[in-house]
């Protein structure tokens, strides 16, 4: 049921976080909730409705009630909406940095950088009337032409994980409701206030009622997606195990899926690198946004006798960042929350009995911040196994791993034999080693030089193996096809020449 403005409740709860449906806030009274807090202060700063199947099946409902129209618009039309939303978020993208941070925990910076990567989805989204074109052929047969189209398939599910509020989601719903479609995205009830502001912006910039629709929740939300017979296809993100089971039980159900899942990156470093370049690139990827990034630098493998040197220049360097509020101009924001904190922490211990050698604690950091935050510092492991669980698990945390290995063929072993596929990054001045490592690597994402090879906007992001569940990648092309079904039109306008009954299979002519 609609509502009017957010109500106060409770002294704990600021603000009470509703769904958004039919292009305004929807409540239900009795739903279950689950409290949202600021990481970097360790406060409960809203609560979050969850929704049962009831309200998910009333926003697919609307959705699929405002697809009828919505599929027709021109593409004119929904090009405009698209230019009218990127320019609003652009003109307002540090207010939307500002919920990140709050909810998230990531440094204003990092927060900006996640809407400016998403900004750029939507960029490629305003040119949907090229995106969407088909082939023509004049003349397949006689007096016959033929010609293809491409068509949206009704209400996108989409679902996202905690560490990219904005970015992920804007992955797919920029290009889902520019092919056509309509959307009911569920974002993570971990960080949720973002999705309420990009549906009000949505409404801002005049996209109809009912396109657009956000409903928070859990496994119960999820689940209803996945089995409403209207929901036509999923975009999924999250961890590994989730992703597989998003992506079989959909996929059970009928519907289209991509699930793109977890990861564990490898940047392999050459004898012949540089190696404050490097060190610089470990740092950055390791620990920015606190490794809680699908494409974090997670196993940094270095080739040869340069191990010892590399170390000492990462170790130098995670000596002068700073950790703490992400609103006070530190490098390093808290961890999403405290049980992740504790569990990011264990590894610490486990990695320690399994004999590799700690050689930063992230555990005795002082963080600059008030309050009771998730804080966790930077740590650094070197002598890592690949048997030990701090190189199988994915930590997503501020955990680097170096393994020491004698040559390019074992390193490429090591990223090879893990099951994951995201990202990986190779750093060289050997444009010959780094093309073969680019040809011979079984990962989806390749940097050289470059340690977060996330892909512009008009390539496609996805990994390999258990990192993506499915055949598509997100954003590019593969984006707009997986939000559209193609179909040919063979077309013959009357002509005299068209001749009698004939039952055998059509030739041309
Ligand atoms: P998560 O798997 O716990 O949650 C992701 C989404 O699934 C959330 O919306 C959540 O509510 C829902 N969910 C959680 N448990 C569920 C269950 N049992 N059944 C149905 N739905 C469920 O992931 P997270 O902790 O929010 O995010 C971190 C993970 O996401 C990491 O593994 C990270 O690598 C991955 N990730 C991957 C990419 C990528 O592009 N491959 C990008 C970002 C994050």
């Amino acid at each position: 049921m609609p509502i009017g403005p957010r109500s106060q409740i409770g002294p704990l709860v600021t603000k009470r976080i509703s769904h958004w449906i039919d292009g305004k806030p929807w409540t239900a009274p009795d739903s279950r909730t689950a409290r949202v807090t600021d990481p970097a202060t360790g406060q409960v700063t809203g609560e979050v409705e969850l929704a049962s199947a009831v309200q998910v099946g009333e926003a697919v409902e609307v959705a699929d009630r405002a697809f009828t129209t919505w599929r027709s618009s021109s593409l004119s039309t929904r090009s405009r909406v698209l230019f009218s939303f990127r320019e609003l978020l652009n003109e307002r993208k540090e207010e939307l940095a500002a919920i990140i941070t709050a909810e998230h925990g990531k440094v204003l910076s990092d927060a900006l950088g996640e809407v400016g990567r998403g900004l750029e989805v939507v960029e490629f989204a305003c040119g949907i009337p090229h995106l969407m074109k088909g082939g023509f052929s004049s003349s397949v047969s006689t007096g016959v032409d033929a010609y293809s189209l491409r068509q949206p398939l009704g209400v996108i599910g989409i679902i996202s994980p905690f560490n990219f509020p904005a970015m992920v989601p804007m992955w797919f719903f920029p290009l889902a409701i520019a092919t056509g479609n309509t959307v009911v995205f569920k974002p993570s009830e971990k960080d949720p206030s973002a999705a309420v502001w990009l549906a009000e912006l949505w409404a801002e910039a005049g996209l109809p009622p009912g396109v657009f629709n956000v409903v928070h929740g859990d496994k119960e939300a999820v689940d209803a997606l996945l089995e409403h017979p209207r929901v036509k296809a999923v975009s999924f993100v999250g961890s590994t195990p989730v992703a597989q089971y998003v992506y079989e039980k959909g996929t059970s159900h009928g519907k289209r899926v991509q699930a793109l899942g977890g990861a564990k990156n490898h940047m392999v470093v050459l004898p012949d690198a540089d190696l404050d370049l490097a060190a610089d690139a470990a740092v950055n990827a390791g620990f920015g946004s606190a490794g809680e990034r699908c494409m974090a630098i997670s196993a940094v493998v270095a080739v040869g006798d340069i191990a010892d040197q590399l170390v000492d220049k990462v170790r130098t360097r995670m000596a002068g960042l700073r950790t703490g509020d992400g609103r006070r101009g530190c490098d390093m924001g808290p961890l999403i929350t405290q049980a992740h904190r504790d569990k990011v922490a264990s590894y610490l211990d486990a990695g320690v009995e399994a004999g590799a050698q700690l050689v930063v604690d992230g555990r005795s950091v002082e963080a600059d911040a008030d309050g009771d935050g998730f804080w966790l510092g930077p740590s650094l492991f070197d002598h890592v196994q690949t048997g030990m669980s701090i190189y199988t698990d994915e930590i997503f945390g501020p955990v680097l791993s170096v393994l020491r290995v004698p040559t390019y063929e074992a390193a490429l072993q090591v990223v090879n034999d893990n099951p994951y596929g995201n990202g990986t990054a190779v750093f060289t001045n050997d444009g010959g080693a780094a093309r073969r490592y680019q040809q011979e690597v079984e990962v989806g994402m390749v940097g050289i030089n470059v340690p977060i090879p996330v892909p512009m906007a008009y390539y496609s992001f996805g990994g390999w193996k258990a990192s993506l569940f499915g055949d598509t990648h997100a954003h590019g092309t593969e984006g707009v096809h997986f939000f559209t079904r193609g179909k040919v039109v063979t077309a013959r306008w009357l002509d005299p020449s068209h001749g009698g009954v004939d039952l055998g299979f059509p030739r041309n002519a």
